[in-house]
């Protein structure tokens, strides 16, 4: 139960007749409220367009616009729909409150009013909107304090990315002994140095990616797109870790495949992340493929499987929660933010795809996603 010190609010008065808006003044004013008047609900509108209420005493029978249309036209009104409404009308017209009702007015009084039961009313009506005020207003905090993040993470990830550009090269140039020879045990510290700042670079991207998603930013180039280039372009990118650790990995795309329609650069990014993960978290000598079918007339369906540690029952729910990793990739020592699949699934998403895996510990994982299949006839693939 809350309590609330009854406080003053502005309320509109919607009747024809004069005696009626003057009596409902009188007990409102005497309240403590500040009143207005309209004489048909077109005048109230108008009036609330310009005026803002904290609440509506209004008539059903009126000259020019009567409460039905009044009350269908605040409730389809995105700025005047939250106003709470209380219908005052003759005694003997239930029906017509309860369609006032179902059009969305909060209460009724009958007429004569009865001074405590408008009271009560009034007062119950106003605490209702007070909290609702309350809730809308710690909703656009939170909207605005999220805005002010997402904002202060995409200016320091852009801040920081040069910096540590310039680090990740000036150890490419040591390593290339630019500048001079270096020993052994010098080459190994700045091969540390190099990889460390090439992991920054990488949480930067991330970063950025989740602020640009956050905040509505982030812009994708959609056109229809040969799932096998941008699958060869993933694969490149990952030869050197895969070739490290000696995996096989075997691509499966049928030739006369549709094409999908994608943000080319994305879906690398997106093939690149599962490929990536596949294998860091399979251990040396696995097998991983990359398959593609089509799966209906609209969609395409895209797999990564691995043979790889696999993630536990418990821990599935939490896979694609940003930051979040499991504990057999932590203790193994992988690198890794617990960004990627966030990133993955939102770009997955946000291009009219889903995304899901099935796995079991030490039997590996297989992550598939959708996307749709370009379908007009007139456009030529990147
Ligand atoms: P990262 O790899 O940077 O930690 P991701 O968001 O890509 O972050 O993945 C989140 C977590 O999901 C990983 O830390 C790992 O625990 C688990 N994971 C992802 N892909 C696989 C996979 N193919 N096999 C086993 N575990 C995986």
């Amino acid at each position: 139960m809350i309590n609330e010190m009854p406080q003053p609010a502005t309320i509109l008065v919607v009747d024809d007749l004069p005696q009626n808006r003057q009596l409902i003044e009188l007990y409102l004013v005497r309240l403590g409220h500040r009143v207005m008047q309209a004489a048909n609900g077109r005048e109230a509108i108008d009036l609330l367009r310009t005026q803002r209420a904290d609440l509506i005493m209004l008539d059903i029978m009126m000259p020019v616009m009567d409460g039905f249309e009044t009350l269908t036209i605040l409730k389809a009104d995105p700025a005047l729909r939250h106003t709470p409404v209380v219908v005052v009308s003759a005694l003997n017209s239930t029906e017509d409150v309860a369609r006032c009702i179902s059009l969305g007015a909060d209460d009724f009084l009958f007429k004569p009013v009865d001074r405590v039961l408008l009271d009560a009313r009034v007062e119950a009506c106003l605490v209702r909107k007070r909290l609702h005020d309350r809730e809308q207003a710690a909703l656009a905090a939170a909207e605005s304090a999220n805005r002010a993040k997402s904002d202060f993470v995409a200016i320091l990830s852009h801040e920081l990315k040069n910096p540590i550009t310039g680090i990740a090269g000036y150890a490419d140039l040591l390593l290339l002994q630019v500048f001079g020879p270096i020993t052994a045990q010098q080459e190994e510290g700045v091969r540390v140095i190099r990889s460390l700042a090439n992991l920054t670079k990488t949480l930067l991207a991330d970063l950025t990616d989740l602020s640009e998603i956050d905040s509505g930013h982030l812009r994708l180039d959609p056109s229809p797109s040969r799932l096998a280039v941008a699958a060869a372009a993933a694969s490149n990118t990952m030869r050197t870790l895969l070739a490290d650790r000696h995996h096989r990995l075997r691509i499966d795309i049928p030739p006369d495949l549709p094409l999908v329609m994608a943000d080319e650069v994305r879906l690398i990014q997106i093939l690149t992340n599962l490929l990536s993960n596949a294998g860091k978290y399979t251990p040396p000598y696995g097998s991983i493929v990359l398959s593609a079918a089509q799966l209906d007339a609209a969609m395409i369906e895209v797999s990564v499987r691995d043979s790889g540690i696999g993630i536990p029952a418990n821990e599935q729910d939490r896979i694609f929660s940003p930051f979040f990793r499991t504990m057999s990739a932590r203790d193994g020592g992988e690198p890794g933010s617990g960004l990627g699949l966030n990133i993955t699934r939102r770009l997955v998403e946000l291009q009219g795809g889903r995304i899901w895996f099935s796995s079991a510990p030490n039997a590996g994982s297989t992550f598939s996603f959708t996307l749709p299949v370009a379908h007009s006839a007139t456009t030529h693939p990147k």
